[in-house]
């Protein structure tokens, strides 16, 4: 995922680290590149003008160009603000809000986000790490077979789904899911919403519908890591029409240039929490602020 931007920087930094003393050119001149490697990689303008910025305030005020270990320091730095850029700060990776069962867990995003398969995934994880009860219902009852296809996961991970009624609303549903979750002792229900190809009115009304009955504890955009600035355009969006807790970025697998992972925390205010890894449903991450910004700088 960011093989790209990894190989960038450590051509930047390979030159910084292998000279001894550094002028101040050095550093703008390296923070030049920097800047380029990151946009990129497809981060937004602003996050990566703020970043570099962020890291010249700091490589200044301890006036790495006097220490011993120059190229080092900015390395240093550019690291804690990898991780900062990715994670703001006091952020528990991975964290989900899920006692006072039964927590509701509210899926939402674009049709195609892989949002069905994260529900299997998180389901699974949350069954086998956490050890707790998972009930997951679908709502998406335009496509009977996203319906059909949630099920499948369900007896693939070991985990009860909803059964399906037919003709039924998707708030009728979520009531119906949340009385069995009550009823069958269960520690977590996750309602994977209606897909949709773009932002879309009518669907958005049924999920603010859907989040008002169920007062979800947790509400997990998620959305495509390969689509870049797209995908933090997207979250923008949801959160400010529904509100969401978290993002979780799935097709980290591929050959996207990462600026999503990137600009997330720094243009939402929202934590990535988990990222998603292949198609098979223990490909799922919690998204690991530090071992990341270690990956990125190679
Ligand atoms: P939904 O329409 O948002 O519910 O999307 P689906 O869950 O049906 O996923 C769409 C496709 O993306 C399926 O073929 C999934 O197997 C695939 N997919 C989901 N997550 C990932 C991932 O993290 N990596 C890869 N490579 N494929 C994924």
């Amino acid at each position: 995922m960011f093989e790209n931007l990894s190989e960038r920087l450590s051509g930047v930094f390979d030159k910084l680290t292998k000279q001894g003393a550094l002028s101040e050119d050095d550093v703008k001149t390296a923070l030049r590149e920097v800047r380029v490697a990151l946009l990129e990689a497809d981060v937004s303008l602003s996050v990566a003008r703020d970043f570099v910025k962020a890291v010249a305030d700091k490589a200044t005020g301890q006036n790495v160009t006097k220490s011993i270990t120059p190229g080092q320091q900015v390395v240093k730095i550019v690291h804690d603000e990898l991780k900062h850029v990715l994670a703001g700060d006091n952020e528990e990776p991975g964290e989900l809000k899920i006692d006072s069962p039964p927590a509701p867990i509210l899926m939402v995003g674009l049709q195609g986000s892989g949002k069905t398969t994260t529900t299997g995934k998180l389901a699974k994880r949350l069954k086998e790490k956490n050890n707790k009860r998972v009930l997951m219902a679908s709502l998406d009852v335009n496509r009977p077979a996203a319906m059909e296809q949630l099920a499948i996961l369900g007896v693939q991970v070991g985990v009860d789904t909803l059964p399906i009624v037919k003709g039924e609303k998707p708030v009728d549903i979520a009531k119906r899911a949340k009385q069995q979750a009550t009823l069958g002792g269960y520690d977590v229900y996750m309602l994977d919403t209606a897909g949709r190809l773009q932002i879309d009115e009518v669907l958005m009304q049924e999920v603010e519908d859907v989040r008002d009955i169920v007062k979800p504890r947790e509400t997990l955009l998620v959305v495509d890591g390969l689509t870049g600035q797209v995908a933090v355009e997207v979250a923008e969006e949801f959160d400010g029409k529904i509100g969401i807790s978290g993002v979780v970025l799935t097709r980290m697998d591929g050959d996207g240039r990462g600026g999503a992972a990137l600009s997330m925390r720094a243009v939402t205010g929202k934590p990535i929490k988990f990222v998603g890894l292949g198609e098979k449903m223990d490909a799922l991450e919690t998204f690991e602020p530090d071992r990341i910004a270690g990956r990125i700088l190679g």
